[in-house]
């Protein structure tokens, strides 16, 4: 088993130079945005760009795509026009995830903000159920687990054990575990030992099985700290020992290990990445 090794990648020149970056970098797996992370607006997909985009991704089998929901939304939310937004945007999201045959949608589950967190949990619980009743495509919705700054949902598995409890079609919901999240949370793999107690943290829950995709990122900041700061591949906390540890264990190798980091640099994670995985002594 060979983990498959990418990274998400801006779309501001459009899809066709995004999946041409994929290519010339090398990656196997990709994520994008679908629409202005900070910003409301989104932009139309040309019919054009996307048969482009499907066309070379099969060729050079880039799987899976990963859509990842826009920092904005607040899925969350206490407020009625910032839950709205968040509602359709996921709604809206989902329909393009079908267009460019996207597998997965990753959404972060949001702030309770002035609630409380069983409020939020409700809230997300309620916007997913909401979607999904009416959702025939093919794309699975991935909650993320979080860091836990401020008053985010998802600072533990059992957040989002309690959201999927309460959503109904539960087989079309899984997580993203992102690397420097549920470091600065408090988890931690860096013994056989503490490993095993993370799989079997997730197995208490939700099982392991839930989780589809992996968001490989350095931490700048230490281990349970909330602070969510992404850093290139070895050059955080989590370090390179980190990384080697989830490329040899039997689960996270067959999951898609997507990179995170800032784009001057992206194509040098993926090779350390993949320099890790043809040493990894099995
Ligand atoms: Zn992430």
């Amino acid at each position: 088993m060979k983990p498959r090794i990418g990274a998400h990648l801006p779309i501001g020149k459009g899809l066709k130079h995004t999946i041409d970056e994929a290519v010339n970098i090398g990656a196997e797996a990709l994520q994008i945005f679908l629409r202005n992370p900070r910003g409301r607006g989104a932009r139309e997909l040309s019919g054009e760009e996307i048969d482009y985009f499907i066309t070379k991704k099969e060729e050079y089998n880039i799987n899976p795509v990963v859509v990842h929901i826009p920092y904005i939304c607040n899925p969350a939310a206490a407020k009625e026009d910032i839950y709205a937004f968040a509602l359709e945007v996921v709604e809206h999201d989902l329909i393009r995830c079908d267009q460019v045959q996207a597998d997965y949608l990753v959404l972060h589950p949001g702030s309770y903000t002035t609630s409380t967190p069983e409020q939020g949990i409700e809230r997300v619980a309620s916007l997913l159920n909401r979607v999904l009743e009416k959702y025939t495509g093919n794309t699975m919705i991935l909650l993320e687990t979080m860091a836990g700054q401020g008053t985010e949902l998802g600072r533990d598995f059992e957040e989002l054990y309690r959201i999927i409890q309460k959503v109904e079609h539960r087989e079309k919901v899984g997580i993203c575990f992102d690397t420097c999240h549920t470091f600065a949370a408090g988890y931690s793999w860096s013994t056989d030992k503490k490993m095993q107690n993370l799989l079997e943290a997730m197995d208490n829950l939700f099982g392991r099985e839930k989780v589809r995709v992996i968001h490989v990122n350095d931490s700048e900041k230490e281990q349970g700290m909330h602070r969510d700061r992404h850093a290139h591949i070895g050059q955080g906390m989590i370090g390179m020992d980190g990384f080697l540890k989830l490329l040899q264990n039997d689960f996270f190798m067959k999951l898609p290990f997507i990179l995170e980091t800032p784009f001057e640099g992206v194509a040098n994670d993926i090779n350390i990445l993949k320099e890790l995985r043809s040493n990894r002594g099995i």
